[in-house]
């Protein structure tokens, strides 16, 4: 009857959307999640659910886990700037009492939800995974520290873990059941919900942070990546994962679309005007941060398969229209 994982952070987006795939493929899953930014109804049905936080992980482990799936995290870069403790107590604190439970409980297998942020303003496109990592905010920072500490915890404890650095994830899920797995942050600030929103009448007008960029149309480029696309990385890695090492992988499309491109696509996809105004640049944006995601591909034969922006945008759309229905 396959697998238990245990998956912090599971009543969040990716965490949400890997938590069903594996209960697909026929695993069992606890969901461990204090629903501080997650939502109840995210917790794919099947899953048993704990609310409670990742530095409380102790009660719950047991040698009855195969291994942890961590996304529990703050992830706002814009907050993490105005309040750093909070990204260090809780992602990089909080991890650092995972990892003691694990050790603890005897569950030596780890996939931890990195992010390109730990690469900060890259010097090439596409990034490989050996770039340097220059973080330019504390949230890439905190989850830079933590792939610091896993790389200690696999060497002096022999933890078997891989770290996948998301590129941007979009798009939704749609379970076996009907059920859809989407984006829900509150505040939203990422591109192609927002975008919708303008699409569905919810926001006046989409801002465009800044056009002045050293890009074909001035604006930001960036690699989304569709959720499902990612999660199905998640359960090779599981696969993948040696005892006494941390691999490392970026996940994206290695296709970069500006802005401007994005909105153009949800114009056509959605059938809607999106008027759009252009804003001042956002603090700590790269012009352009696509992946290379050759390793994922070679190590942990990862094939993604959703990689056209329009297919992407359609399944975020259809995700924010049941939402607006429900
Ligand atoms: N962006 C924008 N307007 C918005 C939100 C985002 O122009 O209302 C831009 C942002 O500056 C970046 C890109 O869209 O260049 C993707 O931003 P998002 O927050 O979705 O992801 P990030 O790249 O920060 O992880």
């Amino acid at each position: 009857m396959g697998n238990k994982y245990l998956v912090t952070g599971g009543a969040g987006y990716v965490g949400s959307v890997v938590a069903a795939h594996l209960l697909e493929a026929g695993h069992q899953v606890t969901v461990l999640d204090d629903l501080s930014t997650g939502h109840r109804a995210g917790v794919p049905a099947g899953a048993e659910f704990i609310e409670g936080r990742i530095q409380d992980a102790a009660k719950w482990l047991d040698p009855s886990y195969r291994a942890v799936l961590h996304f529990a995290a703050f992830s706002q870069v814009g907050e993490s700037v105005v309040n750093p403790e909070k990204y260090w107590v809780n992602n990089v604190g909080g991890t650092t009492a995972l990892l003691a439970a694990m050790r603890d409980a005897g569950v030596r297998t780890l996939v931890f939800s990195s992010t390109a942020a730990t690469y900060g303003e890259p010097e090439t496109a596409p990034i490989p995974e050996d770039a340097p990592t220059a973080p330019t905010n504390p949230y890439g920072a905190s989850k830079l520290a933590v792939d610091h500490m896993i790389s200690g915890e696999c060497a002096a404890h022999g933890l078997a873990a891989v770290s996948l650095r998301y590129f941007n994830v979009a798009g939704a899920h749609r379970a076996a059941d009907g059920t859809t797995y989407g984006e829900r942050h509150d505040p939203e600030t990422h591109l192609i919900p927002l975008v919708l929103q303008v699409a569905q009448g919810r926001r006046e007008a989409i801002s465009v942070f800044g056009d002045d960029y050293p890009t074909p149309d001035g604006t930001c480029v960036r690699d989304y990546i569709h959720v499902a696309d990612l999660a199905e990385a998640h359960l090779l890695a599981l696969d993948a994962a040696r005892a006494g090492e941390h691999l490392i992988c970026n996940l994206g499309n290695g296709n970069g679309f500006s802005v401007r491109e994005v909105i153009e696509t949800v114009r056509k996809v959605t059938g809607h005007p999106v008027p759009e105004v252009t804003a001042p640049r956002r603090g700590g944006d790269p012009a352009v941060l696509v992946a290379s995601a050759e390793r994922a591909k070679e190590l942990l034969g990862w094939r993604p398969s959703r990689t056209d922006l329009a297919g992407i945008v359609a399944d975020a759309w259809e995700f924010a229209r049941r939402k607006e229905t429900a």
